[in-house]
């Protein structure tokens, strides 16, 4: 495995393993590698040849009063994951290498940034479709891949891809859990074994989503409504927001027909915690019961 600082290194090693014909898989990711990480390189060795993992805190998709500068860093242990999994290279850029001193070209995408984390983090998509768009040119990967735990940030980076005719495919992998059911994610690092505790009220919150759903209720005020009840049993819990979405377009729905995205993100003391499920309601009309197959 190799360890590129630079674009014009990555670059080198990137078009060898091209010109010798290999399927070249992005991973993008901020570091302090997970789980959830380790199952998209693995999707991504699955599908590539050749699979570069980015590794890089990207500066203008934080607001200035978010957790940049003790977003967690762990250089070693990152290098051993990508190791372990089957990177190929690893493109670990600084600041100064990804942005001019002042950056005045950004990539937007309208409507799909508005809602959900759009809501609270402005800039936040601005600063992940740029820096996705700077990462995709200088890798010109055949793949990259995402995980379903952003859920938004996957759909927008979809919608870019295609608005803009570039030329790679995005594939989408599960998210990743603890046996418990909390999502893995970098920022549980930050959590105090109390607050771990109430952080499986969102996972508990879906469950419930889920249950009622599956009963027949179909209003998301209701639902939503449901899930507050669960996550309210903490007194360290802030909801930011439980939204139920449309999956094309981000839009809130009333009623659920179909698939929705029940989406949510919760403080709990001082950690932002998001996540999300997909959920289908089927009429009962539509329910094939065991006898009819
Ligand atoms: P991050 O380092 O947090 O920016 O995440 C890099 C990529 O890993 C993103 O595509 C995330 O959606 C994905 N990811 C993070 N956590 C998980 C998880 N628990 N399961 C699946 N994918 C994840």
């Amino acid at each position: 495995m190799e360890l590129a600082g630079t674009i014009r290194q990555a670059r080198k090693s990137i078009s060898a393993a091209r010109a010798a014909g290999k399927r070249i898989g992005l991973v993008p990711t901020m570091g302090a590698l997970h789980a959830g990480h380790i199952s998209l390189i693995e999707e991504a060795t699955g599908r590539c040849d050749y699979v570069v993992v980015s590794i890089f805190v990207n500066p203008t998709q934080f607001g200035p009063s978010e957790d940049f500068d003790k977003y967690p860093r762990d250089v070693e242990s990152d290098m051993n994951i990508c190791r372990q999994s089957g990177a190929n290279l690893i493109f670990s850029p600084s600041a100064s290498q990804m942005y001019q001193k002042e950056n005045i070209t950004w990539v937007n995408v309208d409507k799909l940034t508005e809602n959900l984390c759009g809501r609270f983090r402005p800039g936040h998509f601005r600063g992940v479709t740029t820096v996705c768009t700077k990462l995709f040119n200088i890798v010109q990967p055949d793949i990259a891949f995402f995980g379903q735990k952003d859920a938004q940030q996957a759909i927008v980076i979809k919608r870019m891809v295609a608005d803009l005719n570039m030329p790679l495919q995005i594939v989408v992998c599960p998210t990743v859990r603890e046996p418990d059911g909390l999502a893995v994610s970098s920022r549980n690092k930050y959590l105090s074994p109390e607050e771990r505790k109430d952080a499986l009220l969102l996972s508990q919150s879906f469950a419930e989503c889920e249950r009622l759903v599956k009963a027949g209720e179909r209003n998301c005020k209701l639902l939503i409504g449901s899930m507050r009840k669960i996550i309210a049993q903490s007194s360290e819990a802030q909801i930011e927001y439980i939204s139920i979405v449309d999956t094309e377009t981000l839009a809130d729905i009333d009623v659920i027909e179909g698939e929705a995205l029940v989406a949510l993100a919760v403080k709990i003391g001082s950690t932002r915690l998001i996540d999300n499920i997909i959920i289908s309601y089927q009429p009962r009309s539509a329910r094939r019961t065991r006898n009819e197959i």
